[in-house]
């Protein structure tokens, strides 16, 4: 079992892609309400080299001498990426080896103020970048950031980005009613999607449980209610888990192992990972299908979400 990289996952907007994690579980520049990954164990904006880049280049090398190509190799996982250090080396060191699969990296975009994040970033075919806010009240409730990430500054690093930056950025916003889905937010967040120039929107909702209580997520009619009010072109609603059944690389042999297990007790996401030996982002995908088909539901407890049969 490799420790940096997971899948290749059906991931629903990039078809069957290798994870590459380049920071421990769940270090992170956010503490957002609806992480699906947990609450954040280390808040920081400190760029440092989280995990040895060897190590990393040595699982990248003997998981491209055992294994067919992916589709794509996406930087993403149980943290924010560009808070390691080593991003554009590991970046780079992929080009060299498959220069033709396309690199994506999924950030929360808060670093993208730094001008050495957006240097670092060119090598990467696809940025996918998030903003859930653009005031600095609603940025709070629903971002909870580390120290010193300004809601202003966030918003000025994706627009540098964009005229820096020849890839393609697609924005994610992720709507949650009681949080952002009020009429003010929303305007603004129009307003900032205009600056900065995207080449999509991505309008995303709650799949499964969130770091707090009572979460609810986003109808597709709210979603839709979106997308008619703000009347611009590029803005779509990201298809929903079922869908990710069809994606060729779904294993079903996977999904049973997690039923079987869920069937026997209940259990953590980490519990899943520990014992079946699969990336915590790559349980989550399979946790979406589940929970949409009404085949396990979530309880949560001290320990955090576990999972049991519905
Ligand atoms: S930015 Fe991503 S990983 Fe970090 S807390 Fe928010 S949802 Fe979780």
């Amino acid at each position: 079992m490799y420790k940096y990289l997971f899948g290749p996952v059906p991931s629903r907007r990039l078809g069957m892609s290798l994870g590459v994690d380049l920071v421990p579980k769940k270090v992170c520049s956010l503490n957002c309400v609806y992480c699906e990954v947990g609450k954040t164990t280390k808040l920081t904006t400190e760029r440092i080299e989280y995990v040895p880049f060897k190590r990393v280049k040595d699982e990248i090398i003997h998981f491209f001498r055992n294994n067919p190509d992916p589709d794509f190799v996406t930087f993403s996982g149980s943290g924010e990426p560009t808070l390691n250090i080593r991003l554009g080396d590991v970046m780079d060191f992929i080009k060299e080896l498959k220069p033709d699969i396309p690199i994506a990296v999924l950030t929360n975009g808060t670093l993208l103020s730094d001008r050495q994040v957006r240097k670092e970033l060119q090598g990467a075919d696809i940025v996918l970048p998030s903003l859930d806010a653009a005031t600095r009240g609603v940025f709070t409730r629903i971002n909870r950031p580390a120290p010193g990430i300004d809601i202003d500054n966030y918003i000025r690093g994706l627009i540098d980005f964009r005229k820096e930056y020849k890839g393609k950025i697609h924005l994610e916003i992720f709507v949650l009613p009681g949080y952002n889905y009020e009429r003010n937010e929303l305007k603004e967040l129009r307003k900032a999607i205009i600056r900065i120039n995207p080449d999509s929107v991505q309008l995303n909702t709650l799949d499964r449980p969130g770091t707090v209580d009572n979460l609810r997520s986003a109808g597709r009619e709210e979603l839709e209610e979106i997308v008619e009010s703000w009347g611009l072109v590029n803005v779509e609603i990201i298809a929903a888990a079922p869908k990710r059944k069809e994606v060729q690389s779904y294993r079903h042999d996977a999904e049973e192992a997690i039923i079987g297990m869920i069937a026997r007790r209940p259990c953590t996401i980490d519990d899943l990972s520990e014992t079946l030996g699969m990336h915590v982002s790559e349980i989550n995908k399979y946790l979406d299908v589940l929970e949409s088909e009404n085949k396990i539901q979530p309880v949560r407890q001290d320990r955090g979400v576990f999972y049991k049969p519905a």
